[in-house]
């Protein structure tokens, strides 16, 4: 038996009576609760209504369609299926789907605690529940806050617009105690004399520390409206053009990401009004994650031509290839910055592999040792990717999605502060806390206040919550499934190596890298096929039979994967070598991009074995050999 055989509703819905029970119970309860609101009122709508024409046609309706939705939802892609291994998505946990119909009935709005007093603490739980995971501190002077988001892109808009708001607000200080030409302090030092390159390169806490300071001081030398004149000179209140044309000194507002980001990054630049010519790409190394050397020629850069960094942003888990960026590298070259006063936040990109991270820790919380985890795998983890899980709780903002490795619904996504203080940047009531009373935690009970969204469903809440209260976030519990996640990928792995080495006279296999985590991504090519535009028509042909999108009924589909290209711009050294193991000729300028199949092994049920004793990945491999040979006889070259 496994431990999640309960966890999951199951490819073949095996665990239906039990759902069927929760939400049976759940909405029957529901109804009783109405009932129980002033039972001595009139219902207001009359028994005998559902006995008029009007009623009955009503329900005809209705009922119409919704079996026509219910037959439409027939073409939707089976997620749930162990032949499903494309995208980031999978079998829903039960805890996530009950505990979301049940909530979805009493509908809270997480705008507010006055529209959510039932479950608004349970959605700062979740913040801590994630930021616990990823190893921030829920005690002492500094304390970790999150809270849902509707997916990761939202999340990291608030990783940029949080960061951003705390590296610009002392720039913005500066010039109102300079203006005001006040003795304002901050560690002894006045603050109309601290240089504004110095109060552009200001870590969070600095951020927070000289934010305090000056009040206080503000308070003592009888200033009353300091918060209001700093307020004045704030880019949230001039507009960026003129923030920036006020202070010549920032030089370029950059962000930086790896190549390998996610698109969200892009948008964000754009939302922001940053542009996205300040979003400077990080180069990827062979094995597809950020390389620290271009990272650190991005700083020297930076430093050199006197702009700003606001943050960089590693990535745990790649959308693309599940590569685990080097969080550690990243906070050692923000180490050595600081020592020439250049600062730049870390957000910390963990939409996909955030949850990953439960598979490092023990039941008391602690980091399990690498060797440890080593001898539950064959490949995994390698020394820098735990290094990496072992660095999450230096950065200072995370985005991590429960609609992804945490397999419930949509929309569930998470924005975690590593200092639960920064939010008071974007505070929209600008209530004017100081210290004190900042400390106090129901300040998040007006959530919208300190968030990109307003109205936002506490049902999504509910689903996480639950789901993290039944199956921890530690080894034992999600590392469970994580875990088999791992193995599956292994698995899939070695079986490609075998299927390459038996094919190798008909079509040549090329895995570019090895994975970090949980995805694989393979070219194929005719062997003997030089031309690159070959091998691409190749690949689409194949993709007729495994992408999502074809004639026929869903149901025809043997396994159904996705797709991605390995885009040079983006890939460089690693597009070459691709190239190099496929037998193509090496990529010229104005080339379209390498096709490759990419396979995301989250599926909890892939390596069940069928009635011969193969399992779904040896299915797929012969499968895959099945239509190449079918297309092989077909295929035309050149
Ligand atoms: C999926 C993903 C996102 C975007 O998340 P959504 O929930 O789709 O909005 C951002 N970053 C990474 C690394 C991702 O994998």
């Amino acid at each position: 038996m496994k431990d999640f055989y309960p966890w999951f509703l199951g490819a073949y819905g095996e665990n239906h009576q039990l759902v069927e029970d929760l939400v049976n119970e759940a909405m029957r309860d529901h109804m009783y609760w109405r009932r129980n609101f002033h039972p001595e009122s009139q219902p207001p709508i009359p028994t005998a209504a559902q006995f008029t024409p009007e009623y009955q046609e009503f329900v005809a309706l209705l009922k119409s369609e919704m079996y026509r939705l219910s037959a439409d939802l027939k073409a939707a892609i089976p997620f749930f299926s162990p032949r499903y291994i494309g995208h980031m998505a999978s079998d829903l946990l039960i805890p996530g789907v009950v505990a979301r119909i049940a909530t979805l009935l009493y509908n809270p709005n997480h705008v507010s605690e006055d529209a959510s007093p039932a479950t608004i603490e349970k959605e700062l739980e979740v913040g801590e529940q994630l930021a616990e995971m990823l190893g921030y501190s829920l005690s002492g002077p500094i304390k970790a806050f999150g809270h849902m988001t509707s997916g990761g892109t939202i999340a990291n808009y608030e990783g940029l617009k949080n960061l951003m708001a705390a590296r610009l607000f002392p720039v913005a200080l500066g010039e109102a105690a300079r203006e005001l030409d006040a003795d304002l302090k901050w560690e002894g030092q006045l603050i109309r004399d601290i240089s504004p390159r110095r109060l552009a390169n200001m870590s969070v806490e600095e951020a927070l520390d000289i934010r305090a300071a000056a009040h206080k001081s503000a308070q003592e030398l009888g200033i009353q409206n300091w918060a209001d004149l700093v307020d004045a000179q704030r880019y949230e209140t001039l507009g960026l053009t003129e923030f920036q044309r006020r202070h010549p000194e920032l030089g370029r507002l950059r962000v930086m990401v790896p190549a390998s980001a996610h698109y969200s990054w892009e948008k964000a630049m754009k939302l922001m009004g940053l542009g996205t010519s300040n979003l400077d790409m990080i180069a990827v190394d062979m094995d597809m994650r950020m390389e620290l050397e271009s990272l650190q020629q991005l700083l020297d850069y930076a430093h050199d031509a006197k702009d700003t960094v606001l943050l960089v942003v590693p990535v745990l888990g790649t959308t693309e290839f599940g590569a685990i960026d080097p969080v550690d590298g990243v906070v050692a070259a923000r180490q050595t910055c600081r020592l020439r006063g250049q600062e730049f936040g870390i957000h910390l990109d963990a939409a996909w592999g955030g949850y990953l991270r439960s598979l490092f820790k023990a039941e008391d919380g602690t980091l399990r040792p690498h060797a440890e985890l080593k001898a539950e795998f064959k490949y995994f983890p390698s020394a820098e990717v735990y290094n990496a899980f072992d660095a999450t709780s230096k950065t200072d903002s995370a985005t991590i999605d429960p609609h992804k490795l945490a397999f419930i619904p949509y929309p569930a996504g998470a924005y975690i502060a590593r200092n639960r203080d920064i939010v008071e940047f974007v505070r929209q009531d600008a209530a004017y806390v100081f210290d004190g009373e900042s400390a106090d935690d129901s300040r998040f009970r007006k959530l919208g206040q300190y968030i990109m969204e307003g109205s936002k469903p506490g049902s999504t809440v509910a689903s996480a919550y639950i789901t993290h209260r039944v199956i921890p976030l530690n080894h034992k519990g999600f590392g469970k499934i994580i875990g088999n996640s791992i193995h599956s990928c292994e698995y899939f792995w070695d079986v490609a190596q075998a299927w390459a080495a038996r094919m190798a006279d008909k079509v040549v296999l090329a895995m570019p890298f090895e994975p970090d985590t949980n995805i694989a991504c393979f070219a194929l090519n005719p062997t003997g096929n030089r031309d690159l535009k070959v091998a691409n028509a190749f690949g689409k042909e194949l993709l007729k039979k495994l992408g999502p999108v074809q004639d026929g009924p869903i149901q025809n589909r043997s396994f159904i994967v996705s797709s991605t290209r390995l885009v040079e711009e983006h890939y460089g050294p690693r597009t070459h070598e691709a190239h190099k193991l496929l037998g193509l000729d090496a990529p010229a300028p104005g080339d379209e991009s390498l096709l490759v199949l990419r396979h995301t092994l989250m599926n909890p049920w892939l390596l069940t074995p069928n009635e011969d004793g193969s399992n779904y990945i040896d299915l797929y491999f012969e499968f895959l050999e099945e239509i190449v040979l079918e297309k092989l006889a077909h295929f035309r070259f050149g």
